[in-house]
């Protein structure tokens, strides 16, 4: 089955997280810097959040997959290298957060540059994008491919990774959804309202074991978000390594980080191809 996106697994697990720290709530207003807890809730994730999880990635021997906002990135020097140098993969997840669909394209494609200079400047390979909230204007994937990149992981047109033209090029898409993210089991916060739920970790993992079945069952990609800031505290850390457990007793589900899984992918003629265009609004009621 070489030559397959997929290497003749029944599904492809790719662990990817999502190092936001303080950008996410920043990027609801500057004014948040000032509020001592949420910002401490926040700095949790790469303070401690991210040693747990790499340490639990060390103990699975599961390779990962890191995305983190070039501003993350910039103010805490030593941490993008400190992931790549435990074997992971470090890819771009916007300069400050801002979602691209809140952005001018002059402001998107300032943003894109800026965080690659950036990784540019720490000597850290970048290979693939993902747009801050998953919230990707028609202009991403195409700023992705113009810079070389391989991939983006934005996008939900499937559950097995798929082709995009852009006018720049062709890229792998390792497409995403919500039920495949921690933020919408574990976000609590008065203030900014990013999230008002703390679920138990029992029922999250029993769902994502009943997707990663299903996805076996239909050889799909279980590309799994996780924020160090919410899935670093302990019971769900925990729960995650039950979910690796899980997958690996199964016997037939492959572990891959993003960059590598681009690769196999890019190579895979039999991968759907998707066009990159909005949809005709003409004949739509409203305005
Ligand atoms: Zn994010």
């Amino acid at each position: 089955m070489s030559g397959t996106w997929h290497g003749g697994a029944a599904a492809v697990v790719t662990l990817t997280f999502d190092v936001d720290a303080e950008a996410p709530v920043l990027a609801h207003g500057r004014r948040f810097a000032g509020h001592a807890s949420t910002m401490s809730h926040q700095a949790y994730g790469p303070d401690v959040g991210v040693p747990r999880i790499l340490d639990l990635l060390d103990d699975t021997g599961v390779p990962a997959t890191f995305f983190v906002p070039g501003w993350v990135a910039e103010r805490r020097p030593g941490l993008a290298r400190s992931i790549v140098d435990r074997g992971h993969e470090v890819a771009h997840h916007s300069y400050g957060h801002r979602p691209p669909t809140t952005m001018t394209p002059e402001e998107e494609r300032a943003d894109f540059e800026r965080a690659l200079a950036v990784f540019d400047a720490q000597n850290v390979p970048i290979l693939g994008h993902r747009a801050a909230n998953w919230q990707a204007s028609w202009l991403t994937p195409t700023l992705v491919a113009e810079h070389g990149l391989r991939y983006d992981s934005s996008l939900m047109g499937d559950d097995r990774p798929y082709h995009v033209e852009t006018p720049a090029g062709r890229l792998v898409e390792l497409p995403v959804h919500w039920s495949l993210d921690d933020w919408e089991q574990y976000a609590f916060l008065p203030e900014p309202r990013v999230g008002a739920v703390i679920e138990s970790p029992r029922k999250v993992l029993e769902m994502w074991q009943d997707e990663l079945d299903a996805m076996r069952h239909y050889r799909c990609l279980f590309n799994l978000t996780n924020h160090p800031f919410l899935s670093g505290r302990p019971s769900r850390a925990l729960a995650l390594r039950r979910l690796i457990e899980f997958a690996r007793a199964r016997g037939d589900v492959r572990f891959s980080r993003c960059d590598d899984l681009a690769r196999a992918a890019d190579a895979d003629p039999s991968l759907a191809s998707r066009r990159l265009a909005p949809p005709e609004p003409d004949g739509y009621p409203g305005g």
